[in-house]
């Protein structure tokens, strides 16, 4: 197992000891609040943080502030207990407006949806504001999945809410593949020069044009 205070070069700081916390920079990782994680959920970690970070126009970011990482209890669905999850409540970069999920509904929607494809390209779950209510202030992120499409809710409501943002659609965000979903993702797919076929396949291609799209209308 695996403890940490940063992520392939990036920062990582808590922000929930007070609700008024939340959304500042946080403050460092105590004893036992970096970890521990599994080998395995710690090389995605990383590898997700270089693939944003090679993404992203303007780079690394210089933080990634936590709701939290190891959790007690001993809950098989709950992967925080087995260091094999983590929350994400904002990620901050030099110069720049953070990105603090809570407040990324509206002006920063394209944004959002960049980050939360990358983290769909690592892990098979990734739970943000387009799947309910609890998780509008957080990404929860864990690997009890593999990566790639199940389209179950929290895969067709991101995939329509970043249709949205980043490829001007006007689609419901209500979770259900329905044909106008499937018709703006496959012209989306048709967009990237990929023949749409099955979702379970144009999946990735579709989250890397989601990416670089939703980076670039943030620029
Ligand atoms: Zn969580």
């Amino acid at each position: 197992m695996i403890t940490f205070n940063s992520i392939a070069g990036v920062q990582v700081t808590y922000d929930r000891d007070h609700a008024r916390d939340y959304g500042s920079r946080g403050r460092p990782l105590r004893e036992g609040q970096g970890g521990p994680v599994t080998p395995e959920f710690w090389s995605a970690l990383c590898a997700w943080m270089d693939d944003l970070s090679a993404t992203c126009p303007w780079g690394r970011p210089e933080l990634l502030v936590t709701g939290g990482i190891h959790g007690p209890g001993v809950d098989p669905e709950n992967r925080h207990t087995q260091g094999r999850a983590i929350d994400i409540d904002s990620l901050w970069w030099h110069g720049r407006e953070p990105l603090v999920t809570r407040y990324a509904g509206g002006r920063q929607a394209a944004l959002y949806c960049a980050v939360e494809a990358t983290l769909h390209l690592r892990f098979g779950t990734v739970l943000g504001r387009t799947y309910n209510a609890s998780h509008v202030d957080h990404w929860h992120v864990d690997d009890g999945h593999p990566v790639g499409w199940r389209g179950g809710r929290s895969h067709v409501a991101f995939l329509q809410a970043a249709l949205n943002a980043c490829y001007d659609r006007q689609l419901d965000v209500d979770g259900r593949l329905g044909p106008r979903t499937r018709g703006a993702a496959a012209d989306a797919l048709r967009s990237l020069l990929v023949e749409p076929g099955e979702l379970s396949a144009g999946w990735v291609p579709l989250l890397r044009g989601i990416a670089v799209r939703g980076f670039e209308r943030a620029g």
